[in-house]
């Protein structure tokens, strides 16, 4: 039952009688046993009519609960400008997903998008950040889920769960789910030695996916993975753009020094002493920079305190600006953390496998 538009109406929070209607009313109830912080979330599920969307009538309140509450991420607080490099990935994001977002009445027919895209490549090259400006940019309320938790945290609970996010999103239009580690949900299965719980989940969320891919909602899925020669056929198919995010280029990793120490005021460094510094941090992901910087940053601190300043007396001023040689000394202890034959493994797939223009 949807109400007379016979539509569906987006919920918003309202503080008209959200148990105004038979449905909504059992979890209304001073008596339901519920606590307050589940029926708050409850209620801002309500339609303005009241009533609870059909697709989460049937769902645990715990679990949309957990959704609401620890998945759900109002603010993801991430835009274009607070990345650096990945002009290509941009683009491509731009293009796919964020107009069909904004402009769904132009994104139609031949035009309509694909509803699941693929990000791959090292660890800690900027995948989940692309995922919170996609949100941010078009808007979207953002849903964050970790597969290795669905698989370990929730076990025999998996799959409910998923039909919780699923349901969730469809009512928090328009909704970007993010996925990290898909691989060990959406692995190749191991037909023998694949749980029968796993295989469960995977059906499921294959199931999910499925729905929304063809009806009319602006839910997106993304999947992040440093493990895409993982995946099986199935869900290559369902993802259907599927874009490498390689290690920062040398301008990339520039920015995120100059970004990094400029922000704490901290940025004195030269040209040339930013071409040496970017020289030897070949190889280095985005947030092996960020902790390098973090090390380098720490080299003021410590010489202060090496002349003998208190460090509760210590004041800004009495640090010198972070030098070239701080950053060599911090490159002895961060150390990169992708290796070259990982590369290898993502670029062979990529030529396979990937969305190159
Ligand atoms: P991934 O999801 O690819 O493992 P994240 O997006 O979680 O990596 O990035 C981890 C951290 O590394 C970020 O919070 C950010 O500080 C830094 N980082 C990584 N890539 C970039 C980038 N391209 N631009 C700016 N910061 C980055």
């Amino acid at each position: 039952r949807r109400g007379v538009r016979n539509s569906f109406i987006p919920p918003v929070k309202s503080n008209a009688s959200c148990f105004a209607n038979p449905t909504a009313r059992a979890y209304g109830k001073s008596d339901d046993g519920l606590d307050d912080s589940t029926r708050k979330c409850l209620e801002m599920l309500y339609g303005p009519d009241g009533e609870l969307p059909e697709n989460l009538r049937n769902l645990e309140p715990r679990l949309i609960e957990h959704v609401s509450n620890e998945i759900m991420d109002r603010d993801p607080n991430v835009r274009w400008v607070d990345i650096a490099g990945l002009e290509h990935a941009k683009k491509c994001v731009t293009e796919m997903v964020i107009w069909p977002l904004l402009r769904p009445d132009i994104f139609k027919g031949c035009r309509s998008p694909g509803r699941g895209l693929l990000l791959f490549g090292p660890p800690g090259t900027g995948k989940t950040m692309i995922g919170k400006a996609i949100a941010g940019e078009a808007k979207a309320t953002f849903f964050y889920i970790s597969a290795s938790s669905l698989t370990s945290k929730w076990i025999g609970e998996g799959e409910k769960l998923v039909r919780a996010l699923f349901g969730v999103a469809h009512c928090r239009q328009p909704a970007v789910i993010f996925v990290d580690e898909i691989d060990s949900l959406l692995s190749q299965r191991k037909s023998d030695g694949e749980h029968e719980s796993s295989r469960r989940l995977k059906t499921q969320f294959l199931i999910e996916m499925e729905g929304f891919d063809s009806g009319g909602d602006q839910v997106l899925l993304i999947g992040a993975t440093n493990r895409p020669q993982e995946l099986d056929e199935a869900a290559r198919r369902r993802l259907t753009k599927r874009l490498y995010i390689p290690l920062p280029s040398s301008e990339a990793r520039a920015w995120i020094i100059r970004n990094l120490l400029e922000k704490d005021g901290l940025f004195k460094l030269s040209n040339e002493d930013m071409v040496t510094i970017c020289r030897l941090t070949e190889g280095y992901s985005g947030s092996d920079m960020k902790n390098l910087v973090k090390d380098a940053s720490m080299g003021p601190l410590r010489d202060a305190l090496g002349h003998g300043i208190d460090i509760t007396r210590l004041e800004s001023k009495d640090m010198r600006p972070v030098t070239v040689q701080d950053f060599e000394s911090a490159l002895q202890e961060v150390r990169p953390s992708v290796s070259q034959d990982e590369l290898g493994i993502y670029e062979e797939w990529n030529k396979q496998f990937g969305s190159l223009s």
